[in-house]
């Protein structure tokens, strides 16, 4: 499971005295102060609770994960989901509040097993070794009897050749790099300790090169790809989620999952979502041809375009099979296209639609995006490796049967 908001830990699992009264804590506070941050889930499961039950917990979600497992999530301010949902792991659930038996804002966290309160999740709040935890930190606890929450894969990202536009490179989270096609192999992170996972890939316009990114913002450059800059090892507010090229292959943009940009090399800042509230998690960025803006994609299928990208529209607030997990831009700058976790394809501006794997079954969910160099197709790409080749695309090869 993992960290399902921001703050300071300020009561664990266990007895405690108040008013004189002994009473059993159940869950784990968590402190916010005056600050009201998201609340995620957990672990990924359906909404069985979506309301203040009068119990002393407030607003209160309660997840149902299977095999009897379940958390709580208590005293919050809003609850930003509803009884029935069907939640990933990392969703957006509620707002940190004050509601109920409380006295200042902080979330209580509960994990039950068959009702009982499951204690062990004091002991990897111990393991911790200090400072402030944020969402998407893992808590080092899994639930026993529970598989592991369903995977993206091994997969996380592909890149076009630039030059041939008859080839790209797939990333893994291992940071390993796998060539299909016209795509020269200039290294990898593969078998290399890494200090978190790789998250995305970016072409150098040379093709002669690549960029990795990791979560926590380390870069690794290859071939012709310098390097720029990055933030492994410097403090973030929330994990690095993509990275992109500019277009003159100086500079790169990282953006996290809070929608903060980090601007290196010739790439500028043209603003970003850092500290803004944002109603789902920024998952992509896509630069702008021109090299003076790009567009941010949120979770929820919400477009945030800053400097000469312009807005051709988004799925912000209309209902989605799956998450958004992917954008990809068009060539001539004048749109975009969108791709969710089941393969579906939302196309704005210029970007025309060539087909999907929407309704497809699909082994592992699609984790992105590329778009030929005509701009006239696209290539999706699965995390089991498997490549969806649309319009002018044509079908090279994939990443199939690598999945460790
Ligand atoms: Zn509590």
């Amino acid at each position: 499971m993992q960290w399902p908001t921001s703050g300071t830990v300020t009561s664990l699992i266990g007895w405690r005295t108040l008013n004189g009264q002994r009473k059993f804590h159940a869950g784990i506070d968590i402190g916010t102060g005056t600050g009201r941050p998201n609340v995620v889930a957990a672990y990924g499961g359906t909404v069985r609770v979506a309301r203040d039950q009068g119990d002393g917990y407030g607003n209160k979600v309660v997840i149902d994960h299977g095999s009897g497992w379940e958390t709580l999530y208590a005293h919050l301010h809003e609850i930003k989901t509803a009884v029935g949902a069907s939640v990933a792991k990392n969703q957006l659930i509620g707002v940190v509040g004050n509601t109920g038996h409380s006295f200042g804002n902080h979330l209580h966290l509960e994990a039950r097993l068959r009702g009982q309160t499951y204690e062990a999740l004091n002991a990897a709040v111990n393991r911790r070794t200090g400072g402030a935890i944020r969402p998407g930190d893992p808590i080092n606890v899994d639930f026993p009897g529970l598989g592991p929450a369903p995977s993206a894969g091994y997969f996380r990202g592909l890149a076009l050749s630039p030059t041939t536009g008859q080839g790209f490179w797939l990333v893994a989270r291992d940071g390993g790099v796998f060539t299909i096609g016209a795509a020269d192999f200039f290294g990898s992170m593969g078998g290399q300790a890494l200090n978190a996972p790789v998250v995305g890939i970016a072409a150098h316009p040379s093709g002669n090169g690549y960029w990795l990114v990791a979560s926590d913002g380390g870069i690794f450059a290859y071939g012709a790809s310098g390097f720029h800059g990055s933030m492994g090892g410097r403090p973030l507010n929330a994990p690095v989620v993509g990275i992109a090229a500019h277009p003159s292959g100086n500079g790169y943009w990282l953006v996290g999952a809070d929608g903060g940009i980090f601007a290196y090399g010739a790439a500028g800042f043209h603003g970003s979502m850092g500290g803004r509230p944002l109603n789902a998690p920024v998952v992509g960025i896509a630069a702008h041809p021109s090299g003076n803006g790009y567009w941010l994609v949120a979770s929820d299928g919400g477009i945030f375009a800053y400097g000469a990208s312009g807005f051709h529209g988004s799925m912000g607030g209309r209902p989605l099979n799956a998450p958004v997990v992917g954008i990809a831009a068009h060539p001539s700058g004048n749109g975009y296209w969108l791709v969710g976790a089941d393969g579906g394809i939302f196309a704005y501006g210029s970007a025309g639609f060539y087909g999907s794997a929407g309704g497809v079954t699909l082994r592992r969910p699609v984790v992105g995006v590329c778009a030929t160099r005509s701009g006239a197709g696209y290539w999706l790409l699965a995390g089991d490796g498997g490549v969806f080749a649309y319009g002018d695309a044509p079908f090279i090869g994939n990443g199939l049967p690598f999945e460790p």
